[in-house]
């Protein structure tokens, strides 16, 4: 098991308001962008708590990865021929909760969400280079707990036992809904693939700010999904 948290995060306010197709507006986000830029740099702390693991075995919709069982036929499938997988949890750190917020001040709550996101992607982009330079897994994709009905949030404390203490390893805990706190988190199991697999293929959800691919019919019918 490794803890990643030597994460350089680099913030800039014009990348931010490109980012969130708020360029040609008013100069007074790039003031307020720098300000909580300015306030964030020194306290960020991103986190990567990932291990390399071994399949165990397999069902029809399940797979065991070191004796923990996980159902999920989608999962299952991808994992076809992987011997090899990369469970991980990332955050962008309990450190960011810190700054404040004063109620009723929704553009710089928006501000600072799209903020914490930014450090967040950074921390993942950070384990999938860092997994690519240690490990040399080739082509990988990756699923998430609760991102398909197939694989549900509640599928979450089973992947957070095969670390044991996450709290206490990366500042991460689950709530009673299986969500993770802080929600800045997210948690999933990289895998090597020769498909160009993402969730948002197998999923109809619309509108969907996060959407990484379009639906993609021949996938779903590849899957027998949908
Ligand atoms: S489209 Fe949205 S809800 Fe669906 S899997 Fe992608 S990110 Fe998740």
């Amino acid at each position: 098991m490794d803890i990643l948290d030597d994460i350089a995060v680099t913030l800039d306010a014009d990348g931010m308001m490109e980012r969130l197709h708020m360029g040609g507006k008013s100069p007074s986000f790039k003031v307020l962008f720098d300000e909580l830029i300015g306030e964030v740099l020194p306290v960020a702390k991103p986190k990567v708590l990932f291990k390399v693991s071994y399949l165990d075995g397999r069902t029809e919709d399940s797979v065991t990865v070191e004796g923990v069982e996980f159902h999920s036929r989608i999962l299952r499938k991808n994992l076809e021929k992987a011997e090899r997988v990369f469970p991980y949890i990332v955050t962008a750190g309990r450190e960011l909760e810190t700054i404040p917020v004063e109620k009723g001040d929704v553009m710089r709550e928006y501000c600072l969400d799209a903020v914490k996101e930014c450090i967040l992607e950074e921390a993942l982009l950070h384990l999938e280079a860092h997994m690519q330079a240690r490990f040399q897994p080739g082509t990988m994709a990756h699923m998430n707990p609760g991102s398909l009905k197939d694989w549900p949030v509640s599928q979450q404390p089973v992947l957070f036992s095969l670390f044991g203490d996450v709290e206490g390893l990366i500042g991460v805990k689950l709530t009673e809904s299986n969500v993770m706190d802080p929600i800045k988190s997210v948690s999933g199991i990289h895998f090597p693939t020769e498909v160009d697999f993402k969730s948002c293929k197998l999923c109809t959800r619309h509108p969907c700010v996060k959407r990484r691919a379009a639906y993609d019919p021949d996938m779903a019918l590849h899957y027998k999904w949908g």
